[in-house]
């Protein structure tokens, strides 16, 4: 299965529409990683690092009162448990490793949330590397406390104050930054999203997840899950979590999108469900747009999933029906971060407790196994909780 294409193509989703200039950066970029790839040593040292910096393999723990409460076996893939608390270091290893072969020592990175600048932070600390992130000027106000730990681990945040001042503007300035310093500089984008090869490459350094996953419940189980199941921002873990299984035509996946006040509304960050399709950093793929194709701003409780686009190979798997995409609202994402405090005392983050609520809306049957991958731990969204449950808002 050839996917993606030489070109990038997911079906008619992914490819790689930029200028010339920034075309000849992705070919080399493309070569590289081929090349990489292709190297045993390369796998040696990614290994090495998710087993002795990241902790992995994650565990798959059997939620017995999860299991209890719904009819069926429910596993959990617990993310949660990785340095720097979710997958997005899986990725950042993946790519500063690249990097170091490339012979580029400095790195930079658009974030929104800030999850992925304090991943990227992190490795760029690791590897003796210069780092620079992009975040917009209003995410900065909004996640003060990620900005500090980019701080603390030696990466220098420039704030972004074009369009709205969010992850779209500062992934933009990545760009024009990466195109002006092509020699010494290497950009690591946090998501399955972007001009080709950047979705493959992140979804390959991303399916330790779901390989992993293949492996701990064939142990247990002696057979493979009915269901999948991932929340969906630019898609990251949900990839990583259904591409080893894509082949296994039984096992069910679902992609979990924020419906934030519901989809009615306006505010959410549902790009699949919305079902619009137009370009995102120079992809084609369902994003959220005006009528006029303006990209739009997008609404979640939880940062991590207000992303206005999602990853082509996400887009591609719901055209072809190999996957299935549904909504949950920041109220229910709620619930079922309640729901996993009390019934297994994991505090899980937002992003992750939608995946973990849509449990509620499964009809399942008694010999049903569903992995749920709780992609990344609460602590970074405790005040946001504080205030929705105090606060009464
Ligand atoms: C960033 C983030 C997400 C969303 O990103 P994907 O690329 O869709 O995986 C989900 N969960 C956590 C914990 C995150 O930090």
């Amino acid at each position: 299965m050839a996917i993606p294409d030489k070109k990038g193509f997911f079906g008619e989703f992914g490819g790689k529409f930029a200028p010339e200039t920034l075309r000849a950066l992705l070919d080399d970029l493309d070569r590289n990683y081929a090349k990489a790839k292709k190297d045993p040593s390369f796998k040696r040292e990614f290994d090495y690092y998710m087993k002795n910096y990241v902790g992995r393999p994650s565990p798959l723990y059997h939620a017995e009162k999860l299991s209890k409460r719904f009819g069926a076996k429910i596993y959990l893939k617990r993310e949660d448990l990785n340095h720097t608390g979710a997958h997005k270091i899986n990725n950042t290893i993946g790519q500063i490793l690249l990097a170091k072969r490339m012979g580029k020592n400095r790195i930079i990175a658009e974030t929104g949330a800030g999850q992925h600048g304090v991943a990227t932070a992190t490795v760029a600390a690791l590897f003796d590397c210069e780092c620079d992130v992009y975040m917009g000027e209003e995410d900065i106000k909004r996640q003060s406390l990620n900005v500090f730990r980019m701080e603390l681990l030696g990466a220098r945040v420039i704030p972004v104050s074009s369009g709205s001042k969010t992850l779209k503007d500062a992934l933009n300035e990545a760009t024009r930054d990466w195109l002006k310093n092509v020699d010494n500089t290497f950009y690591i984008i946090g998501t399955v999203s972007g001009f080709h090869p950047y979705p493959m490459m992140v979804r390959d350094f991303q399916s330790v997840i779901g390989k992993e996953a293949r492996k701990q419940i064939l142990q247990a189980e002696g057979r493979l899950p009915d269901y999948l199941v991932a929340c969906v921002g630019g898609g990251s873990n949900a990839m990583g979590l259904f591409y080893p299984f894509i082949k296994d035509k039984n096992v069910k996946m679902i992609g979990v999108e924020a419906g934030g006040l519901g989809i009615k509304s306006g505010k959410h960050a549902a790009s699949i469900v919305n079902n619009e399709i137009g370009f995102l950093h120079g992809a084609k793929t369902y994003v959220l747009q005006s009528d006029e194709g303006q990209i739009t701003e997008t609404h979640s409780v939880s940062a991590g999933l207000d992303y206005p686009g999602v990853g082509p190979e996400l887009s591609y798997l719901s055209k072809i029906k190999r996957a299935k995409f549904d909504v949950i609202t920041d109220k229910e994402a709620l619930n079922g971060f309640k729901m996993m405090c009390h019934e297994e005392g994991i505090i899980p983050a937002l992003e992750s407790s939608h995946a973990c609520a849509y449990l509620e809306k499964m009809k399942l049957k008694k010999k049903d196994i569903v992995i749920v991958n709780v992609s990344g731990r609460g602590d970074k969204d405790i005040n946001t909780v504080y205030s929705l449950i105090k606060g009464g808002k």
